[in-house]
């Protein structure tokens, strides 16, 4: 047997870690140990989204509606985007991979500016591409010309995250625009953390032909878990998806609970504002250089300490937070810290403290 050649040159994706990845010598309680490690949102779903999940529990036998138009219409009444320009699938991981496959022939290429989030590199190769990464700034800028200098007729996709996992920075919307108007192909435009910036750019579907902008329910919606992201995007290509993606990637579960969060935003918004105040406490008071963040984690620079040295310090102390050093272009001495509850937060900075006094 004999697999892919180009799997080979992936690396493993390497998720936040999960309370069970902690080594035994944590002498922690479970229940106790609060995972700050994969930027959910730390407060339950609310009793709408779970009602919902309850309530169609005993219809699973049946497949989902690929096509509910109650998802399709919540997303359309929540962005003001016509159904048309909608396309839902298991998570905005799960749309990575279906527009992966309607935009990449064998050794197309695809610009990533890094450090970013790591699953566009993955899919990309996974899917036959050669990702061609750019190096950001001290800031984690990256200027439109750098970009477009990298670019050739080969390059079908350009990635840009904003708010940007891991750095927390927003790309500014003058060099998003020369980017847009300076390249014929995709600029997909991730939003997966926009909710926290009061960033909306799924209105620029009307203005360029051009854009993609991706949208998910597992952070700021609260259901990372169930797997629903989506993307918005111009109605030719989201004929091509539906073309080429798993029938029934979206489970009955998750386009009822997504339906159910997407009509509560009076408690998304409450989660929120609540986890805003969280990140600007965590960026004033953990006592190392923080990032300005839009999203719902704070980049911290731990030097002259190793990440991996303070990821354990922390995880004795009952917290599991993000190493950077396996994102692409970020070396070993950033942490990513997602914001948690109040009081958890304040626990953090505490453990943060207790750290330095012991060295
Ligand atoms: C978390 C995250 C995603 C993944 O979203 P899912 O909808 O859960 O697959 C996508 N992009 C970025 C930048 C993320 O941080």
């Amino acid at each position: 047997m004999q697999i892919r050649k180009s799997i080979d040159k992936i690396s493993d994706y390497v998720p936040g870690k999960n309370v069970d990845d902690l080594s035994p010598s944590v002498s922690i309680a479970r229940d106790k140990i609060v995972k700050l490690s994969s930027n959910e949102n730390p407060y339950p779903p609310s009793t709408k989204v779970i009602d919902a999940i309850v309530n169609y529990a005993n219809k699973v036998n049946y497949y989902p509606d690929p096509h509910s138009k109650r998802l399709y219409g919540a997303i359309s009444a929540y962005l003001n985007i016509p159904v048309d320009n909608i396309y839902v699938n298991a998570g905005v991981d799960g749309v990575l991979d279906t527009l992966m496959k309607v935009f990449i022939d064998c050794n197309d290429k695809v610009m990533i500016p890094i450090p970013t989030f790591t699953y566009y590199e993955l899919t990309a190769i996974a899917h036959g591409a050669i990702p061609v990464s750019v190096t950001m700034d001290e800031n984690f800028f990256i200027s439109a010309e750098d970009i477009l200098d990298n670019v050739d007729d080969r390059t079908k996709i350009i990635f840009l995250c904003s708010p940007n996992n891991p750095t927390g920075n927003i790309y500014p919307e003058k060099e998003l625009f020369k980017v847009l108007d300076g390249f014929n192909g995709a600029v997909i435009l991730d939003e997966a953390y926009a909710e926290f910036a009061n960033q909306n750019y799924t209105g620029l579907i009307n203005e360029y032909d051009n854009i993609i902008v991706l949208r998910t329910l597992s952070k700021a919606f609260g259901i990372a878990g169930m797997r629903v992201g989506y993307a918005i995007l111009p109605e030719k290509i989201k004929k091509a998806c539906l073309k080429v993606s798993t029938p029934f990637a979206v489970s009955y579960l998750s386009i009822e609970a997504a339906y159910a969060a997407l009509n509560d935003l009076e408690y998304i918004n409450y989660t929120i504002q609540k986890i805003k105040e969280g990140r600007d406490y965590l960026q004033e008071n953990i006592p190392f250089k923080t990032y300005p963040s839009y999203a719902n984690f704070v980049l911290v620079d731990v030097s002259p300490f190793k990440s991996s040295f303070i990821l354990d310090e922390l995880a004795k102390r009952g917290f599991i937070v993000r190493d950077c050093s396996s994102f692409r272009g970020m070396g070993d001495k950033f942490i990513r810290v997602s914001v948690g509850r109040e009081e958890d937060n304040v626990r953090l900075v505490d453990a943060f403290n207790n750290i330095l006094k012991i060295f």
